[in-house]
């Protein structure tokens, strides 16, 4: 007889591929011509609709681009159209990525209203000429209200992201924008390394020496300075870069849906330039909103690439996403994978002195310490030597 377990609860991304401008630093794919927002929205709820699934969901991410620069009544009208074609739970986490610049707070209680319980906001700084410096549209004061105005909207659930890492920023400032974010008493904090990704102004002004990026010593002294920070402040790190508000349990305010892309859960994208996962096979849209309305109109999936992963590349996932995790590599998971023990596959890792300060091992989990995560890339780079 065979028993078959029902798999764990899969994640919607939907990617609203529209920005009022475009930050300096950013390399998410968005077109600042806001003329096709309804052309874009006829094509996405035909991709939903011809998409047919029988997973069960418990979260819906609408992240962007700027999602917030689209109306309440077409964010309901999105998430309607999710409901009523997935499988998704009545209490699932509903998250709109939100810009200051672009919401008020009668705009905010009207997103409540259409379904959505959890506000991700893109604060970055609170600080202007640093906000001016990535090319952010508000200011710091338009971030302070977004805040306000979202508690007095209803939201329970908030989250704010963070940049870190600017040139010349000291621990002093690093640690003023902490303090200001904490003084909000948000359920979630994202603090992101500033990072030149190809191909964006940013990294165009780097290659002019138009600024002197932080040395890596110090952007690890600032990522020490944010763990122990908001540690000491009740928000814990659980993945490199997230840090959930503790309150009755460690995991009360993690970000539901995006814990699915770390532990090899299914997810949907919908949108250009949204990846989807259904384990082994993974797949991309275009990255193109012409392209994409284009495939749609002419009744077909609007898919750039797809790979189906072979087991080798999913130990991999399993190591490098795990180690991004308080818990870390969950030992069981690798070896149902694998077929073979964790601790003689990297037994030579495990037993080096040298690492033995950055691995911490528990017999369900190997994690890595705050030392080890500093060189989380050097670290992930020989476990997946070893596979
Ligand atoms: S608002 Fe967000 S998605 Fe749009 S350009 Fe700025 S960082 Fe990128």
């Amino acid at each position: 007889m065979v028993f078959l377990t029902n798999p764990p609860p899969a994640g919607i991304y939907i990617h609203i591929p529209f920005c009022a401008r475009k930050c300096l630093y950013c390399d998410f794919y968005s077109i600042t011509n806001l003329s096709r927002r309804n052309t874009f929205l006829d094509a996405l709820f035909l991709e939903i609709t011809a998409t047919k699934s029988l997973l069960s969901f418990d979260s819906l991410y609408i992240g962007g681009g700027t999602p917030s620069i689209l109306p309440a009544d077409q964010i309901g009208r999105i998430i309607d159209r999710i409901s009523g074609q997935f499988n998704l739970d009545g209490s699932a986490e509903i998250t709109l990525e939100v810009n200051p610049g672009t919401v008020t707070l009668e705009s905010l209680k009207a997103y409540r209203k259409s379904g959505v319980t959890r506000l991700n906001i893109g604060v970055q700084s609170f600080q202007d000429s640093r906000l001016g410096w990535l090319g952010r549209m508000h200011s710091a004061d338009a971030a302070k209200d977004a805040i306000l105005w979202a508690r007095a909207a209803g939201f329970d659930q908030i989250g704010m992201d963070l940049i870190y890492g600017l040139p010349g920023q000291s621990r002093k400032a690093w640690l003023a924008d902490l303090h200001q974010a904490i003084s909000f008493d948000p359920e979630h904090l994202s603090c992101y390394m500033l990072t030149c990704e190809p191909e964006t102004p940013l990294d165009r002004m780097r290659q002019r020496q138009e600024f002197k990026a932080m040395t890596d010593e110090d952007v690890c002294g600032l990522f020490e300075t944010t763990v122990t920070e908001l540690s000491r402040h009740g928000y814990p790190l659980y993945e490199i870069s997230n840090f959930a508000r503790k309150d009755n349990s460690p995991d009360a305010n993690r970000s539901r849906h995006n814990q699915k892309y770390w532990t090899d859960a299914s997810y949907l994208g919908f949108g250009p330039a949204a990846h989807s996962y259904l384990s082994p096979v993974r797949y991309r849209n275009h990255r193109d909103i012409s392209a994409y309305i284009s495939d749609l109109n002419s009744r077909t999936f609007p898919i750039a690439e797809k790979e189906t992963l072979s087991r080798e590349q999913q130990l991999m996932e399993t190591v490098f996403l795990g180690l991004r995790t308080l818990e870390g590599i969950s030992i069981r998971r690798f070896e149902e994978k694998s077929d073979r023990p964790f601790n003689i596959v990297f037994q030579d890792l495990l037993t080096d002195p040298e690492l033995k300060e950055l691995i911490t091992l528990t017999p369900e989990h190997c994690s890595l310490t705050l030392q080890g995560m500093m060189v989380l890339d050097a670290i992930a780079g020989m476990f997946v030597d070893r596979i």
